[in-house]
């Protein structure tokens, strides 16, 4: 049984965007010559606080030096930040491994394509358009991002826009997620759920997941599977996707 329709959360699923995240946080650090430079690690530690701004904040309480001449100026700096990451999203961001051979292994085939983020709509429209091509976004046929539910996930909110806007059951759609809180908001829909875990993600609670892998593989490339179904396969294909659906 083919998936009648796929829902892809964008950030860290689709593409490690918290990396070019991290890389506009320290450029703009860089460019104020404020003596800060966050590492991979201080970053996962960081997106334990929800918002930039408040991720800025809860950094500067921290700082022994410095603190003082960016504690005043926390929206602007937040600004920049934006700004520089809205511009590294346009220059290009790399596709997780897979997710550009399922998407168009799944246009050809009719299965239905959407997205459900709480990343608002212009940088879902640039990471897709400077990643998949100028076409990227007809290839989605609902996108739910940003404001559009006020519910961010782990609320099922978001999926159950999309399901509406589809006209389809959750029974017969397939989410792919990358962290603890899509998994719920996808569950809490009632879909099925692929994990692709993410560089940010690692060890996180999966609980309720169908599959928890390292990526959708590629030819040369497999996936390492971790928990679920896919145990005897390499790559998420949509044969794949309809038997580990079956026997779930
Ligand atoms: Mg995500």
């Amino acid at each position: 049984m083919l998936p009648s329709a796929m829902i892809f959360d964008v950030d860290g699923t689709l593409s490690e965007t918290e990396e070019l995240h991290r890389q506009a946080f320290n450029e703009i650090f860089a460019a104020e010559k404020l003596p800060w430079h966050w590492d991979a690690a201080d970053y996962r530690r960081l997106l334990d606080v929800a918002g930039g701004k408040e991720r800025i904040a809860h950094f500067l309480a921290a700082q022994p030096e410095g603190a003082d001449r960016a504690v005043g100026r926390i929206a602007e700096l937040h600004a920049a930040k934006t700004a520089r990451y809205s511009a590294l999203i346009a220059a290009g961001a790399a596709l997780r491994p897979g997710v550009e051979r399922l998407i168009r292994e799944a246009k050809a085939a009719g299965v239905r394509l959407a997205i459900a983020t709480t990343t608002s709509l212009p940088n879902v429209e640039a990471l897709l358009g400077a990643s998949l091509g100028r076409e990227a976004i007809a290839l989605f046929e609902v996108i739910g991002a940003g404001d559009v539910v006020p519910a961010k996930k782990p609320a099922p909110d978001i999926y159950q826009y999309v399901l509406e806007r589809l006209a389809l059951p959750a029974s017969a759609c397939v989410a792919f997620e990358d962290s603890t809180n899509g998994v719920r908001a996808a569950r809490g829909a009632g879909l099925a759920t692929i994990v692709t875990q993410g560089m940010y993600t690692e060890g996180d609670d999966f609980a309720g997941a169908l599959a928890v892998l390292s990526d959708l593989g590629e030819p040369d490339a497999p996936y390492r599977h971790l928990a679920g179904a896919g145990a005897g396969d390499r790559l998420v294909t949509l044969d794949a996707l309809g038997r580990w659906l079956e026997a779930a």
